[in-house]
């Protein structure tokens, strides 16, 4: 029996997680669930199915919130009062780290964004295994993320990072000679810049073959989810960012690719089902028979390849100049992009201003860091803590968090 602890229930991921677990409840436990508080209907269902002995809430007054659906979803259940057993309930921005903290075999961070970061360190400072959903919190982090991870500690759940550590299981590291990170293209590809301008958030929604929460759809149609993905591919598999090629596969079943020095490439290919993934990483690196359904080889199909468009699609280029940059640069890119989503949802950014917008602030960090000292002036005084660059030898948690409140909120006054 595993314990598991899921960071983020009620979410896409999360649900899924839940999915697999259900089916599979002589091999799984939920120890501990966690949600922002948006969906409380779903996170009573899924405490009354699950039974988790800890709850945590980050919006503090969900708490009232919650119980009342608990005894709401019990009574619609038949439960009497006294056949509920309910869970301890924690709440706060610091309560997810409780559960992260919970002696366990393994916490699935499955939260949206840089708030991911505390849970993800907290996971690893307590030895526990992580299967990373959370891109974000391993992108701004760094290596104050890997460092801080013993060998196989941190799993991953992006399907192409599980093709990938899939795929590498063919060859040794040292006769690695590129990773072929695939790409849907989104809901625009084949549109040119130009043709992009008028974009709705409606339409960036509609994603052609994954079904994802907010956030990361807006990503996969602007690309910075791949650009995203290019940064945590090099991290979590030292690989050097000019070596990791973005090709556009719109089926999305061909999940990434490695290709060896002798000329081999190897792929991992699966309908596209996050629970593949999913499940793998919860008992990585065995297997879970049935995970999801295979190829259907009886039914003709074609899968193609294209290369991708920087020109209409420049976020991946400006991934890779962050990654490259190194430091503060990538929580900047990160901090940006989620302020940048925010306003385009919000109807006050057009579709072509997200990556517009954060290239600006990306550029302004870099120039900070170049003319920090305004003439005659107290240098940390005068300047936003986290305007300008911190190199990667020297970055702290606390350099990470000022770039990323730095850059968020420069971004909003962009937007604004
Ligand atoms: P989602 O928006 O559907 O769910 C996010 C979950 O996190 C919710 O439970 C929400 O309550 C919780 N949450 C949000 N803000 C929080 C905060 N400040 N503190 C604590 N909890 C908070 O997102 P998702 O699509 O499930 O994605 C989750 C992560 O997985 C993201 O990093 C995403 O990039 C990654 N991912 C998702 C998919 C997918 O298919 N959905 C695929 C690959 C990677
Ligand atoms: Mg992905």
């Amino acid at each position: 029996m595993r314990d598991i602890v899921i960071l983020g229930s009620t979410g896409s991921i999360g649900s899924q997680t839940l999915d697999v677990i259900r089916e599979r409840r002589d091999q799984f436990r939920v120890a501990a669930l966690t949600a922002g508080g948006s969906n409380i209907p779903l996170l009573a269902e899924q405490i009354l199915e699950f039974a988790p002995p800890l709850v945590a809430l980050s919006r503090p007054t969900a708490v009232q919130d919650l119980q009342l659906a608990l005894y709401a979803a019990a009574k619609q259940r038949g439960w009497a009062t006294g056949e509920m057993t309910l869970p301890k309930i924690v709440a706060g921005p610091e309560a997810n780290l409780e559960a992260a903290r919970l002696p366990c075999d393994l916490v699935m961070n499955a939260i949206t964004g840089a708030a991911g970061l505390t849970a993800t360190l907290a996971t690893l400072e307590a030895g526990t295994k992580l299967a990373l959903a959370n891109k974000e919190s391993l992108v701004i982090g760094g290596r104050l993320v890997t460092d801080k991870a013993a060998p196989g500690q941190l799993i991953a759940v992006d399907s192409e990072h599980s093709a990938i550590a899939q795929c590498l299981r063919a060859g040794r590291t040292q006769e690695v000679r590129r990773v072929i990170l695939t790409a849907s293209g989104g809901p625009f590809r084949g549109r040119r810049r130009e043709e992009l301008t008028e974009v709705t958030p409606e339409q960036a929604m509609k994603h052609p073959t994954w079904n994802m929460g907010r956030v990361i759809t807006i990503n996969s149609a602007t690309l910075v989810n791949k650009g995203l993905e290019l940064l945590e591919a090099g991290l979590l598999y030292d690989i050097d960012l000019d070596l990791i090629e973005p090709v556009v596969h719109p089926q999305s079943i061909v999940h990434s690719m490695v290709e060896f020095h002798d000329g081999s490439t190897i792929a991992q290919c699966s309908p596209p089902d996050m629970r593949l993934p999913i499940a793998l990483s919860l008992s990585w690196p065995d297997r879970l028979a049935n995970a999801s359904a295979p190829i259907d080889w009886t039914q003709a199909a074609s899968w193609t390849f294209e290369p991708l468009d920087h020109e209409a699609f420049p976020a991946v280029d400006l991934a890779r100049r962050a990654g490259q940059l190194g430091g503060t640069a990538p929580a900047v890119f990160n901090a940006a992009n989620e302020a940048c989503v925010d306003a385009f949802c919000a109807g006050t950014l057009s579709f072509l201003g997200i990556v517009d917008t954060i290239a600006r602030v990306l550029d302004e960090h870099v120039a900070n860091a170049e003319n920090p000292e305004p003439a005659g002036g107290d240098v940390l005084s005068s300047r936003p803590r986290g305007a300008g660059l911190v190199g990667a030898d020297r970055v702290t948690i606390d350099d990470v968090l000022a770039a990323d409140a730095w850059a968020r909120a420069r971004a909003a006054d962009i937007c604004a």
